[in-house]
């Protein structure tokens, strides 16, 4: 979540009155954009039952071609036993906001439609939607020790990334947290000592990977 919801929706009023040529430009370039070529079949990272689409006004009708990975906390206040995917959904739908996963200690939900070599454009991470896929993690201030996350919500969050690594062929140097790829110097989710962690996480378990359990993973 990157942009107040006020601010957006003034944004996407000023487009829808033909004053977009007036916005601050993110760096998107044309060669990046999908062509209007049919997207194919979706793809689908968890299952089917955890299949749960954003309302269409929370994200963009462009398609992406995914060149990054950018992990998120959602920022939920509430106590621990509301750091839930099903909380992430709902906040992000009431805010009018996007991401491509939500996820916790026990479950991944995908929440936009994804396609082989493109995604739907989220509205995650203001500057790079473009060639990001947005992952929320449920919850804040990692780096905490209070607010350390669950093992089995780092456990799924490094499974889920590292199939999206190899589906859409993103390297690892292109997996980074939001506060790495925030041109204002606001944000500082998902936390540097999370996102150290998590690499290390990353990494490990895709050495683990032998190259036959690779081939079988989507698009091996
Ligand atoms: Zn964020």
């Amino acid at each position: 979540m990157s942009v107040p919801w006020s601010r957006r929706r003034f944004l996407r009023a000023a487009a829808c009155l033909g004053a977009a040529a007036a916005l601050p430009a993110p760096l998107r370039p044309k060669a990046a954009r999908p062509d209007a070529a049919p997207p194919g079949e979706r793809v689908y990272f968890t299952p089917l039952a955890d299949y749960r689409e954003l309302p269409a006004d929370c994200y963009a009708d462009t398609l992406i071609r995914p060149g990054e990975i950018i992990l998120h906390w959602d920022g939920n206040r509430n106590g621990r036993e509301l750091w839930k995917a099903a909380v992430t959904y709902e906040t992000l739908a009431y805010l009018r906001q996007s991401a491509h996963f939500a996820v916790d200690d026990r479950r991944g939900l995908q929440m936009l439609p994804l396609y082989r070599g493109l995604a739907q454009e989220s509205y995650g991470a203001k500057g790079y939607n473009w060639i990001a896929l947005n992952v929320e993690l449920a919850g804040r201030d990692f780096d905490q020790p209070e607010f350390a996350p669950a093992e089995s919500q780092v456990r799924l969050t490094v499974r889920l990334v590292s199939q999206l690594m190899d589906f859409y062929d993103i390297p690892f140097a292109k997996v980074v947290g939001h506060y790495e790829r925030d041109d204002r110097g606001l944000k500082r989710d998902p936390g540097l000592a999370f996102m150290a962690r998590f690499r290390e996480q990353l990494a490990a378990y895709r050495a683990t990977l032998s190259p036959l359990k690779r081939q079988l993973l989507p698009d091996g």
